[in-house]
């Protein structure tokens, strides 16, 4: 595996001590979260269900959204299929307050190497997705006395992951999005924020990590890489979802929230 292919993606770390934070946070509240059979989205469904809210998953499939959840089945590309989750979602919560857009996926390559139908692929599902799922859920969000969307973008918004022009491309995307749609929903109450998450250790990174010849040094290499010297937890990037979802974040709208060991602030540091 390329060193690139461990930019984004796991350790030891402290999700077992924090799985548990922020009881009580979310009472009454009910979100929707994209992706939540896996990973970060997976971690996402637990956090919110530990703070008190009902929480209903849209994912490609249903196995692996925690207990505790719903699952609605439906693939973010789908327009018919993500309108049908969300009414189903909102009908069984008896409406939506919060959406967590957190399904995507990853792509390598440069621009030499990625063709049109590839590219189209993935904007599908990372950028129009979430503007799906939005769309759809916003008749609920309306009605809501605290609506909050949380989109999952990347570091890769800020600095261009090697090797990953599309993705990046596609988290650009997500970041500006996450601003404009803060901007045109602001005086409706609903605010929008998103998460950049740093390498995690997810299943995403475990498979691209297991491609390697020694997944072992990868990984121990991939942790060396980071600033902090681990990767990231699909809890902690949870933890900060749930804020941001969260009535304590009231004020806040437009934010692009790091949760990356510091990534970011190492790389962006003059030289
Ligand atoms: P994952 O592969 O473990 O989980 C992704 C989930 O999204 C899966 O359950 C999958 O079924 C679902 N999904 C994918 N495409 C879908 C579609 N078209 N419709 C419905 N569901 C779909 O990945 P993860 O690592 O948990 O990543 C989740 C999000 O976090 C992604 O948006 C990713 O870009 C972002 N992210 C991940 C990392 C990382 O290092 N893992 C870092 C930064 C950002």
């Amino acid at each position: 595996m390329t060193s690139e292919a461990t930019s984004e993606a796991t350790s030891e770390s402290t999700s077992e001590s924090t799985a548990g934070a922020g009881a009580g946070e979310l009472v009454g509240v009910r979100a929707v979260v994209t992706g939540g059979a896996s990973g970060i989205g997976a971690a996402i469904v637990r956090a919110m269900l530990a703070r008190g809210a009902q929480v209903t998953s849209i994912d490609r499939v249903a196995d692996g959204v925690p207990a505790g959840a719903g699952a609605q089945v439906a693939d973010v590309t789908d327009d018919a299929a993500v309108r049908a989750a969300v009414s189903a979602a909102a009908e069984t919560m008896g409406g939506i307050d919060v959406v967590a857009n957190n399904a995507g996926i990853g792509a390598q390559g440069t621009v030499a190497d990625n063709d049109d139908a590839e590219w189209l692929r993935v904007l599908d599902v990372n950028v129009l997705g979430i503007v799906r799922v939005t769309r759809a859920a916003l008749p609920y969000l309306r009605e809501s006395p605290h609506a909050a969307v949380v989109n999952t973008c990347s570091i890769a918004a800020w600095t261009g992951l090697p090797n990953r022009a599309l993705y990046s491309a596609s988290k650009g995307a997500v970041q500006a999005l996450t601003l404009a749609m803060a901007t045109d929903h602001v005086r409706e109450g609903i605010r929008v924020n998103c998460v950049n998450p740093g390498t995690a250790d997810t299943p995403w990174v475990s498979r691209l990590l297991d491609a390697a010849d020694d997944p072992a040094a990868e990984r121990a290499a991939l942790e060396a890489r980071q600033p902090s010297g681990r990767l990231v937890s699909a809890d902690e990037i949870a933890h900060a979802v749930c804020y941001l979802a969260s009535p304590l974040a009231a004020a806040t709208t437009g934010a692009m929230l790091a949760v990356d060991g510091g990534s970011h602030a190492l790389r962006t540091r003059a030289p």
